[in-house]
């Protein structure tokens, strides 16, 4: 072999190799990983390299959407939402967006199915607690009559009028705050106009609230259930196509006043912040409603949580009480896998009395 031939072969050697590198790479990472924002939250999308077209083509779209409805839905920022809450403060209509039109109808039936546990009007309880800030709230809690006086003025869904694009309220204590339930909406129609745009496998993923379309390969989607004390994981589940899973938790967002944290979630019915659960986590087909239940479900508590996730429509549901221990369906039991550090957690499987049937829940808020 001369000197040519030599380095010849050699090139060649090295080509064939770097082509099963390059193939290899390829097979390591199948999937291809994209963030963007929503409601300050980060959104990593997680779709198979062979839908990358379709989902870089539609990305943007879903972006600059992300954008207005953070600015448009922001619960105390200058937008649409707090120029609606100061005309239902003053008594007056107000035309928005037919993207909200259609928000405000969609949290009317999740305040029903909740049996009010879930009730994105009560704003301006949620803003006294001092909720309304990107800074975690310090010092005293709110005084017991300003409480008292709030809850009493029983703002409601119920007391809005929707006419088309026409919104008014027939109580000025209505105050819209979608925090319990717009990372729901804002996936399921991020996950509705990735399929429209041809994306047939992919995930969503807003800090541990999943929307999954689709499976992975020839696997479905396997995705954690955020641990509410850490930034880990206590199970994982399994997601067929889809399925959402959503947890509301009260770790991350409290308010504290001499050493007392007072959780983001409040109970309508006393104006007080929830104490006896720190997370509940629940699957379901739909993001809005899993979202807006795994706010009810907290409020609902660890003795009362089953009436609430009957009258929703789910079977799919974990509550982590304020003693640690893990509440759970038999149907959550079979669809998850506990982590390791989880396994001396103490486990109460309770069942639901519910007919067989299709969710409720999700033919009501369709
Ligand atoms: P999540 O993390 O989904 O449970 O949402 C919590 C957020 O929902 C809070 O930060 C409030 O903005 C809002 N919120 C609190 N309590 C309620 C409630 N009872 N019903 C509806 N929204 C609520
Ligand atoms: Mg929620």
């Amino acid at each position: 072999m001369t000197r040519w031939q030599r380095v010849l072969s050699a090139a060649l050697v090295l080509m064939i190799a770097s082509a099963a590198t390059y193939r290899e790479f390829f097979r390591d990472t199948p999937d291809r990983h994209y963030t963007l924002y929503v409601f300050g939250t980060l959104v990593e999308v997680v779709v198979p390299d062979s839908e990358r077209r379709e989902t870089e083509r539609i990305l943007p779209e879903i972006s600059e959407e992300f954008t207005v409805m953070h600015h448009d839905w922001h619960a105390w920022l200058p937008g649409e939402m707090t120029r609606l809450n100061s005309a239902f403060a003053a008594g007056e209509s107000m035309t928005v967006s037919p993207l909200l039109a259609d928000a405000i109808r969609q949290g009317q039936a999740l305040e029903q199915l909740s049996g009010g546990l879930f009730n994105p009007a009560i704003g301006q309880l949620i803003g006294l607690w001092g909720f309304h800030s990107d800074d975690l709230p310090i010092g005293p809690a709110p005084s017991a009559a300003v409480i008292a006086a709030m809850v009493a003025a029983q703002p409601s869904m119920t007391d809005i009028h929707v006419d088309g694009r026409e919104v008014s309220s027939g109580n000025p204590a209505v105050s819209l705050d979608f925090g319990g339930f717009a990372k729901g909406t804002a996936l399921d129609w991020a996950a509705a106009t990735l399929q429209q745009a041809g994306v047939e496998n992919a995930v969503l993923n807003a800090g541990g609230d999943v929307n999954v379309i689709g499976r992975n390969g020839d696997r479905p989607w396997r995705v954690a259930i955020r641990d509410p004390k850490g930034w880990g994981a206590i199970a994982s589940a399994e997601l067929r196509p889809g399925e959402v899973l959503y947890t509301s938790g009260n770790y991350f967002r409290y308010h504290e006043d001499a050493g007392i944290r007072y959780s983001h979630i409040i109970d309508p019915r006393d104006g007080m912040p929830v104490d006896a659960v720190v997370s509940s986590s629940v699957i379901a087909d739909n993001g809005a409603l899993a979202d807006a239940a795994a706010t009810a479900l907290s409020v609902a508590g660890p003795d009362h949580w089953r009436a609430t996730a009957e009258r929703m429509g789910l079977k799919l549901v974990l509550i982590v009480d304020s003693k640690g221990a893990i509440h759970m369906t038999p149907e959550m039991q079979a669809r998850i896998r506990l982590e390791d550090d989880a396994e001396n957690t103490p486990v109460i499987i309770e069942n639901l009395d519910m007919p067989v049937g299709p969710a409720a829940g999700l033919a009501a808020i369709r």
